[in-house]
């Protein structure tokens, strides 16, 4: 089965959702988690983490 060649973005620490590095010191580090998806993997930062987050409790109020 051909498979896609993974983006690993752990090493350059810039986040998957929003390209911005999220290393320590960059105002994105906390909060940050690391994302396992198909086609990449790499941090989510904290900004991307609080929209996920405030997405997902909209959905659940529904
Ligand atoms: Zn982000």
């Amino acid at each position: 089965m051909a498979r896609l060649v993974m983006k690993n973005l752990f090493d350059s620490q810039i986040c998957v959702d929003c390209d911005l590095p999220c290393h320590i010191g960059s105002g994105r580090f906390v909060n940050r988690y690391p994302v396992y998806n198909d086609d990449v993997e790499g941090w989510r930062c904290g900004d991307c983490a609080a929209e996920v987050d405030a997405l997902l409790e909209e959905l659940q109020n529904d």
